[in-house]
C-alpha cells in the first residue's frame, strides 16, 4: 500500500512545525522538517568559512556532506556528518544560511531524493517551501499556510527569547521580511502555493484553533 503524504509549504512563521506536529500526532503520521536540511548544510558552509551564497564554494562542500534526518520517539532529529546538530541549526545565522544556501540548485538536486524517500517510506506531514510544487507533487493533501508577517516575526520573536537569543523584534522582522523575498523570488523552487493547494491563514489564529481546523479539512480529505 502506498504512503499517505500531506504537504504543508509556507514562510517562515506562519506556524507550520507546531501545527504539523500537532496534526502528526493527532493522524499517527510522522512529522518531517525539511527545512532542517537546509539549515545543516548552511551551517556545515559556515563551520569551513564558506560564504553560504557562494553557489561554487557551497558546491564544493556537497561531496564531503552527510545529511541525515532519524526519527526517534517520534521527534525528528538531523544529523550532519554524524554530529546531531537538531538545537545548532536553530540560530538566526543558521536561518539565514539556509535561505543562502536553498536557492543555489547543486544543493536542491542534493536533498531531493532524501526527502521522496522518506515519503515513500512514510505516511507523513512534510514541511518546506515547495513540497506540493516540487517534492511532492502527488501528495493526496496540500497546504499553503501564511500569516501576516508582523504576527509570524512576533511569533519568531518569542520563539527566539524562549532559547535565550535576544535579538530585537525588529531584526527578527527585518530578516523575516529579507527570507520571504528571498525564499519567494528564487529561480529554483520558489515558495509559493502549488495550484491544488488549499490556502490557510493562521493570522489571529490560537495554535489549537489552527490545529482544529485543519484536522477537519484534511479529515474531509484523507
Ligand atoms: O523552514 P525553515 O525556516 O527551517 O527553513 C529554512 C530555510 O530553508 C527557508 O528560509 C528556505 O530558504 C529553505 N527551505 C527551502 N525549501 C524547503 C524548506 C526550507 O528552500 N523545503
Amino acid at each position: 500500500m502506498s504512503s499517505v503524504n500531506i504537504a504543508i509549504d509556507g514562510p517562515a512563521g506562519a506556524g507550520k512545525s507546531t501545527v504539523a506536529k500537532g496534526l502528526a500526532k493527532k493522524l499517527g503520521y510522522i512529522y518531517v522538517d525539511t527545512g532542517a536540511l537546509y539549515r545543516a548544510i548552511g551551517v556545515y558552509a559556515m563551520r569551513h568559512g564558506v560564504d553560504t551564497k557562494d553557489a561554487e564554494g557551497v558546491g564544493a562542500l556537497l561531496g564531503d556532506i552527510r545529511v541525515e534526518l532519524k526519527f526517534i520517539d517520534g521527534a525528528q532529529r538531523v544529523f550532519l556528518c554524524d554530529e546531531d546538530v537538531s538545537e545548532a541549526i536553530r540560530t538566526p545565522d543558521a536561518s539565514m544560511a539556509a535561505s543562502n544556501v536553498s536557492a543555489i540548485p547543486a544543493v536542491r538536486a542534493f536533498l531531493l531524493d532524501l526527502q521522496r524517500d522518506i515519503a515513500k517510506k512514510n505516511n507523513c506531514l512534510m514541511d518546506g517551501r515547495d513540497i506540493g510544487t516540487v517534492v511532492l507533487p502527488d501528495a493526496q493533501i496540500k497546504i499553503f499556510m501564511t500569516a501576516d508577517v508582523e504576527e509570524r516575526a512576533m511569533r519568531r520573536y518569542k520563539e527566539l527569547q524562549e532559547k535565550g537569543i535576544n535579538d530585537s523584534y525588529e531584526q527578527v522582522l527585518k530578516e523575516m521580511k529579507e527570507r520571504d523575498f528571498q525564499d519567494s523570488n528564487r529561480p529554483i523552487a520558489p515558495l509559493k502555493p502549488a495550484e491544488d493547494s488549499l490556502i490557510f491563514d493562521s493570522t489571529g489564529h490560537t495554535l489549537e484553533q489552527s490545529i482544529d481546523e485543519l484536522t477537519a479539512l484534511i479529515g474531509e480529505r484523507v
